[in-house]
């Protein structure tokens, strides 16, 4: 016999976990599907889950600086009686460097003016007061371990940094996703593991369900694609792929794990970094550990992945360029013979930012192309989803009338349109995973 829901969801991530509640809440009668074994398997793993503030645009930022709110009163989104344990987000700061490159975040105070960020200048020696155990030099531009002039400071002083204090990171990003999914389950959100979706099924010119790779069939008048990188394999399923502007792919991306300058209590007092002067990102973890990963400096390859499923997920000597230039930055590092760290994707779109939307198949819908950078955005990215499959049901066309979505906590109002997969390429992007 078929099952029948009213909405199936593909991938169980922190996105498409949250879009379960927001959905759930609303009345829905949701079915995550994911091929892994439990919730947050995938890429959410594997993230990083900074939370921070400044993108390229004021309606990426506003959205960011409103999901800083979700995270800082979890326990009120997601409620006190869960089984599971609740996760815990620090505010640590963040310090995101100036370098010419970055036409020394020009950009960035008057976005945060306008949504009503705090943050502050610091020049180098206020940076080195925040963060005692950096190295001031400059490096930029970013360069190769084997490059000429590596490693050789090019000029004596980064030029400071923009602090933000409303900046962090959530400790266990699976949990959180764990935590999600028992909010959704209290509102009769059902999830089912280690089942594949094949096929999607389509009646009368709309998506009406999904086809699992053991045959089983299960309806639905709406179909959601939150596959993470396997989100363009998804697309194809439902014969839509190639039918937008906006493209996605998986790039490989590796981060490393080694322990932080000895006499300095890094997990407790490290910030997080973007260093564009450098070509990293980082942030505390336990065990007075440092995550390092890229924020793609030009001279650096990008590793695209022709089939999600099918990627090298060794450590390369990628790993080791990341850690040899945060290297650069902390004289004190000690570089082991030995790397931990993980491999993962992400879902790439043309311009980074995501693609929350409709298709062109009515009744399938999309939350993609999440570019290493909407861990922080999940909660808002399942409302402004609920929003989108509301609208879009009652039979508003959503490509004519987007409409907005307000952000209540910071009160901003967002054209949807942003999120369109068929927008034109956002020229202000970093093109990084700064988004
Ligand atoms: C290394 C790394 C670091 C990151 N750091 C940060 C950060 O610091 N801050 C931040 O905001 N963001 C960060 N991100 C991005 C963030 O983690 C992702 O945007 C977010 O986790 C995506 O969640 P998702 O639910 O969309 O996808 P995923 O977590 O990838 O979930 C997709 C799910 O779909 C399932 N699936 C796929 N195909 C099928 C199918 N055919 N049938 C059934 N199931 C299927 C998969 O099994 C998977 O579980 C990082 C990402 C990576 C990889």
């Amino acid at each position: 016999m078929t099952k029948q829901f009213d909405a199936i969801i593909i991938g169980a991530g922190i996105i498409g976990t949250s879009i379960a509640y927001e959905l759930a809440k609303k009345g829905y009668k949701t079915l995550n599907v994911d091929k892994n074994p439990a919730v947050g398997y995938g890429s959410t793993s594997s993230s990083c889950a900074i939370i921070r503030t400044y993108y390229s645009t004021a309606d990426a930022s506003a959205l960011a600086y409103e999901g800083w709110h979700y995270w800082s009163n979890w326990r009120d989104y997601i409620g006190d009686d869960l089984e599971s344990q609740l996760i815990s987000y620090r505010d640590t700061g963040s310090l995101l460097y100036k370098t010419e490159g970055n036409r020394m975040l020009a950009n960035v105070p008057p976005i945060m003016d306008a949504i009503g960020c705090p943050y502050q200048h610091m020049d180098a020696a206020q940076v080195k007061q925040r963060l005692p155990i950096i190295d001031m030099h400059r490096y930029e531009p970013v360069k190769h371990v084997e490059d000429d002039g590596f490693a050789e400071p090019t000029g004596p002083e980064i030029y400071g940094a923009i602090y933000f204090p409303k900046s962090g990171y959530v400790n266990d990003p699976q949990l959180a996703t764990q935590n999600v999914k028992e909010a959704a389950m209290r509102h009769g959100a059902e999830f089912i593991f280690n089942a594949t979706v094949a096929e999607i099924s389509q009646s009368n010119g709309r998506a009406s369900g999904v086809v699992l790779a053991d045959g089983q069939a299960i309806s639905a008048g709406i179909v959601v694609n939150v596959a993470g990188p396997h989100s363009g394999k998804v697309n194809a399923l439902a014969g839509i792929g190639g039918n937008t502007t906006i493209k996605t792919r998986p790039m490989r991306q590796e981060v490393a794990s080694l322990k932080a300058p000895d006499g300095y209590d890094y997990e407790k007092d490290g910030p997080i970094c973007a260093d564009d002067d450098v070509g990293t990102y980082s942030r505390p973890e336990s065990g007075n550990h440092m995550l390092i990963g890229t924020v793609q400096p030009p001279c650096d390859e990008l590793d695209w992945i022709d089939d999600a499923d099918e990627f090298d997920g060794n450590i390369s000597e990628q790993i080791m360029t990341q850690i040899m230039r945060q290297a650069q930055r902390y004289s004190g590092l000690q570089i082991p013979s030995s790397v931990n760290g993980i491999v993962a994707l992400y879902d790439v779109s043309d311009d980074w930012n995501p693609i929350y939307d409709k298709s062109d198949l009515p009744g399938f819908y999309m939350a993609i192309g999440t570019s290493g950078n909407q861990f922080k955005n999940a909660p808002l990215a399942a409302k402004i989803m609920a929003t989108i499959i509301e609208k879009c049901e009652s039979g508003i066309d959503h490509d004519k009338d987007p409409g907005e979505f307000h952000l209540e906590n910071i009160n901003w109002t967002l054209p949807l349109k942003t999120f369109s997969r068929n927008r034109q390429i956002n020229a202000d992007s970093s093109f990084s995973v700064l988004g």
